[in-house]
C-alpha cells in the first residue's frame, strides 16, 4: 500500500483563493445541518424524520448540486451522482456520513450551548456534528456547489455518497458500495472521513 502524508496546515493554504466564497451562508448551513438530530440507533428504533430534514436542507441549499446531479436514497443513505463533461474519466467520489453520536445522558448540563442547537459564535460553530462529520458533509457540497457555480460542469464525474449510520455498523456506507459496484462504477480517488493519510485504494 503506498502512502504519504499531508502537512494538515496545507489545508488552509488556500482560503483566501475564493474570495466570493459565501462564507457566512456555509457557517448558517452546517448549523441547520447540526440541529438535525440524526442519531442512529437500529433500523426499528432510529427516527428518520431528523434524517428527513437534513436531506431537505441539502436539496434546498444546493441548487446547483441539484440541477446538475441525480440524488438517489439507497435506505437513508444518499447517493449523489454528478456526470462529468469526459465520459472516459473515472469519477471521483466524496463521502461523509449524516449520522452522529447521541449525547451521553446526565452530561447535558455540561454542554456550554446545545449540542443540537447550531449556535454560532464569532469564533466557533458549536455542536454535536461540528467536528464530526456535518462539517465534511456540508462542506463537500458547499465545494461541489460552488465548483458548479463557477466553472460548470466538471470534466471527471463527482459522486457524493453519504451513509447513514456510520457511528454504529456502518451498513448504509456498505450498500452504497455494493450498490456502486453492481453498477460497475469505478473511481479514481475517494475522500472520506480519517486522518491526513493518503493511501493508494488500487494497490
Ligand atoms: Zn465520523
Amino acid at each position: 500500500m503506498a502512502t504519504g502524508t499531508i502537512d494538515v496546515f496545507d489545508h488552509y493554504a488556500h482560503e483566501d483563493d475564493y474570495p466570493d466564497l459565501d462564507a457566512d451562508g456555509a457557517v448558517a448551513r452546517l448549523a441547520r445541518a447540526i440541529a438535525c438530530r440524526t442519531i442512529y440507533t437500529t433500523p426499528e428504533e432510529t427516527d428518520f424524520s431528523p434524517f428527513d430534514a437534513l436531506l431537505e436542507l441539502m436539496r434546498t441549499s444546493y441548487p446547483h448540486v441539484m440541477a446538475a446531479g441525480t440524488l438517489e436514497l439507497v435506505g437513508h443513505s444518499i447517493l449523489i451522482g454528478i456526470p462529468g463533461s469526459d465520459p472516459t474519466l473515472e469519477a471521483a467520489q466524496l463521502m461523509a456520513h449524516q449520522d452522529v453520536v447521541p449525547v451521553v445522558p446526565g452530561t447535558e448540563s455540561l454542554w456550554e450551548h446545545g449540542a443540537f442547537e447550531g449556535f454560532v459564535d464569532d469564533e466557533y460553530v458549536w455542536g454535536r456534528g461540528a467536528l464530526d462529520i456535518k462539517d465534511m458533509l456540508m462542506g463537500e457540497l458547499e465545494a461541489v456547489d460552488y465548483l458548479l457555480a463557477h466553472h460548470g460542469r466538471p470534466r471527471r464525474g463527482i459522486y457524493l455518497a453519504f451513509g447513514e449510520d456510520e457511528e454504529v455498523t456502518s451498513r448504509g456506507a456498505t450498500r452504497l458500495a455494493s450498490e456502486m459496484e453492481r453498477r460497475g462504477i469505478r473511481l479514481a480517488w475517494l475522500l472520506d472521513e480519517g486522518t491526513t493519510t493518503m493511501f493508494d485504494g488500487a494497490a
